[in-house]
């Protein structure tokens, strides 16, 4: 009997144990529709396992941002580099970088350090219309940090803010990644969420011919952070060793049942996870 229950317990410590570390680097939405604490829902929900760098921290609700209070650079790179000596990390997803300080910061950690895959989520102007990235961030987004990421994932928004052009259908969606793959983006998925059906563009390193990703427009008023959700889920499917297209099948899909089961909450937009 006594040996019986010691058999058991390194049985139910054994399992499990091996979760792909994904990193997410972005802003601190304390209503959780949006920014880290959104990205940790979506990593737990993904099997990874989630640590965390924040950029800025926010004043927001479901109603909006009310205003922005960035962290110092020195701080991103301190914690940046405590985690990245410690733990072995299998993708990271950057968000919101608030300012050209923190852009600096998480540009020289990848130059650093050039993990493996990087998801970039091109956060400039939340859907509230308030600014997620100072004026002077911008060129060293699209001059430096561009080039050091495996994919990039704009909405068409920042699609045309990035390349200047315009972008909305899917032609223009295409023009506007190749403009990105120039500017120096490996990979590039324009997604397409205000099309319907909702049709995300994706033109992979590996192959030059465009692929679309069509997807089932879900009617929701919880769709704060699917920017957000997208690309944290895109990470944790290649951390968890999937290819590009396969994996931005995934995320897609991982968004749809996100908002069709988000929970409702607040007066305004709700969170979609
Ligand atoms: N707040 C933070 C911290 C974010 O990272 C983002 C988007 O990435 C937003 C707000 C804006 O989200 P949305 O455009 O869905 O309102």
């Amino acid at each position: 009997m006594h040996l019986k229950r010691i058999d058991c317990l390194p049985m139910a410590l054994s399992t499990n144990r091996t979760r792909p570390v994904v990193l997410a680097i972005a802003g601190y939405d304390p209503s959780s529709g949006a920014g880290i604490t959104a990205d940790i829902k979506t990593i737990t929900a993904q099997g990874c396992y989630g640590v965390t760098c924040i950029t800025s921290l926010t004043v927001q609700s479901t109603r909006g941002v009310r205003s922005v209070e960035p962290v110092e650079g020195k701080l991103i790179t301190e914690i940046l580099d405590e985690l990245v000596t410690d733990i072995e990390i299998s993708a990271v997803k950057i968000g919101m970088l608030g300012t050209a300080e923190a852009t600096r910061a998480v540009t020289g950690f990848l130059k650093r350090y050039s993990p493996r895959r990087v998801v970039l989520d091109p956060v400039l102007v939340s859907s509230s219309g308030a600014s997620l990235l100072a004026k002077d961030g911008l060129p060293l987004l699209k001059d430096r940090l561009v080039g050091l990421v495996s994919v990039i994932t704009p909405n068409a928004a920042e699609a045309a803010t990035l390349t200047g052009l315009k972008v909305d259908t899917l032609e223009e969606m295409e023009l506007a990644a190749r403009r990105l793959r120039q500017m120096g983006a490996r990979s590039v998925i324009v997604t397409g969420g205000h099309l319907d059906p909702p049709s995300d563009l994706i033109i992979a390193e590996t192959s030059p011919t465009p692929v679309i990703l069509t997807g089932v427009k879900v009617l929701s008023r919880s769709t704060h952070g699917t920017g957000c959700a997208f690309s944290t889920a895109l990470a944790c499917k290649l951390a968890q060793g999937r290819n590009l297209v396969p994996a931005a099948k995934a995320a897609k899909s991982f968004v749809e049942t996100s908002l069709k089961n988000a929970p409702l909450l607040g007066r305004g937009i709700g969170p979609v996870v």
